[in-house]
């Protein structure tokens, strides 16, 4: 077989749905996998629609979810005098005809048929007329579609789907004002990008019916199809803002690490066995049109967050610390001295497990983030009183001396503790608050590892003054 051709072909609305997102992963993850190449092209034939800036969000989220592309972005819009060439071509060839009725005329047709219980789908009188009778006003081209048989859709996903010819029109390709139609755009887009597989949403089944009938009429070699179920909600109904976050920017800005992003969106309608947590090698390796569901794919955060969890567990130090400041630079939420970035880096070990997102891990790090005087929670002073704060004082001391690992550590707590005659708990608390200035935050013992000696005492001697 030739090279695998795919492409992704999103219109520009402002946003880039999760849907869109996963449809561009499996095109991605088919050429990819097979050494194939993989392309963009912005359906941009809406001017108002299409800004510099909606594109931009689309590349922004390709670019976020690693999703590179071949050769240059095709811009549909910029391609009108090829699609014009075709409609022209087809007219010439006799598989297309000039359409002089009016819109009053159609509307007509469709009241006459809806009256007598006949099909209300138009059929042009100028579809076999003769050139000679043509008046001289403007006009839509349109294909000759064939009025009997069957257009069958070979679909990777859904089968085969058959439609009958008789409820196909004779779809519009030219406008009256010369302008091409999206369905004639796509088709020719996707011939002359040499697209060998199309790869979309089910939403566009029905279209490949009608770009069937081109790809016939120019005798062109038809694409695999793959029509992909469109992604529900948890309720089962289509996704939509009411569910939560729709777009691929919220789950960055939120803080998914965007391997989880690309392996929970792979597996939203296709699965390899049950295997829920893999690896992009693992996922270029795995992925078939064979592995999708025929079934809508449900939503489910919670999976999502689970995933999430996982992929920055086994992500390895020096990447998840690129990965957190791109994700603080692109939130402009915290800049990072070098001296904290090292503290984070070292706490990775205390930080990494139990989080779902880069936001909670920082969350979890933001002991290390403070200086003293530290502020502190109503919960976490809740905790300190006098009794706690002379168990305070009369640890620091013997934290001069101790050697810093968390065996000697815990030994010296330990001891302290018992010396007040209570468990260590009681002195846990308190020591948690000044450290941190909350109540939940990594072990007493990994705090102090991570800040060091000197930070440590610093802490608790400004403490004492409370
Ligand atoms: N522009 C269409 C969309 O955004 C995709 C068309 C196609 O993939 O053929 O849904």
């Amino acid at each position: 077989m030739s090279q695998v051709v795919t492409r992704i072909a999103p219109s520009p609305t402002g946003s880039m749905h999760i849907g869109t997102a996963r449809t561009a992963l499996f095109n991605w993850l088919y050429a990819r996998g097979r050494n194939g190449k993989f392309y963009i092209r912005i359906e941009d034939t809406d001017r108002k629609r299409s800004t510099p800036e909606a594109t931009e969000v689309i590349l922004n989220g390709l670019n976020w979810l690693g999703l590179d592309y071949d050769d240059e972005i095709v811009s549909q819009f910029e391609r009108a005098p090829r699609h014009i060439e075709i409609a022209h071509t087809l007219l010439k060839n006799g598989k297309a005809y000039k359409c002089f009725s009016t819109s009053d005329e159609i509307q007509e047709f469709k009241d006459a048929a809806r009256k007598k219980g006949t099909s209300t789908l138009f059929k042009s009188p100028w579809r076999d007329a003769d050139p000679s009778t043509h008046p001289n006003s403007s006009y839509v081209i349109r294909i000759k579609s064939p009025e009997n048989g069957e257009t069958i859709v070979k679909d990777e996903v859904q089968g085969e789907v058959t439609f009958k010819n008789n409820q196909l029109d004779d779809m519009v390709l030219l406008r009256s004002d010369g302008s091409p139609v999206y369905m004639l755009a796509v088709v020719v887009d996707d011939y002359d990008m040499g697209v060998t597989h199309v790869i979309r949403g089910d939403d566009h089944l029905n279209n490949a019916a009608r770009q069937n009938l081109i790809y016939r009429a120019m005798e062109w070699q038809l694409p695999i199809y793959a029509h992909i179920p469109l992604i529900h909600g948890e309720d089962g109904k289509k996704l939509s803002k009411r569910h939560g976050a729709t777009s691929i920017e919220e789950y960055q800005q939120i803080g998914y690490p965007s391997s989880a992003m690309r392996n929970y969106l792979a597996r939203l309608g296709w699965s390899h066995g049950d295997q829920e947590f893999f690896t992009d090698l693992q996922a270029l390796e795995w992925f078939d049109l064979k592995g999708i569901r025929k079934s809508a794919a449900r939503f489910d955060l919670k999976k999502l967050q689970n995933l999430s969890g996982q992929h920055i567990n086994a992500t390895d130090d020096a990447a998840l610390l690129h990965e957190i400041h791109k994700f603080l630079s692109s939130n402009n939420k915290l800049v990072l001295s070098d001296e904290k970035t090292k503290l984070l880096k070292d706490a990775f070990y205390c930080l990494k497990n139990n989080v779902k997102t880069f936001s909670e891990l920082i969350d979890k790090a933001s002991f290390i983030f403070l200086d003293i005087p530290i502020p502190m929670s109503p919960e976490a002073s809740s905790f300190i009183d006098e009794y706690s704060i002379e168990m305070l004082k009369t640890l620091t001391p013997q934290l001069h001396n101790v050697t810093w690992s968390r065996g000697d550590l815990e030994q010296v707590c330990n001891d302290c503790a018992e010396s007040f005659g209570v468990k260590f708990g009681k002195l846990a608390s308190p020591l948690r608050a000044v450290l941190s200035g909350q109540t939940r935050t990594p072990s007493v013992f990994d705090m102090m590892l991570v800040l060091g000696r000197d930070e440590t005492i610093a802490r608790l001697e400004n403490a004492e003054g409370y």
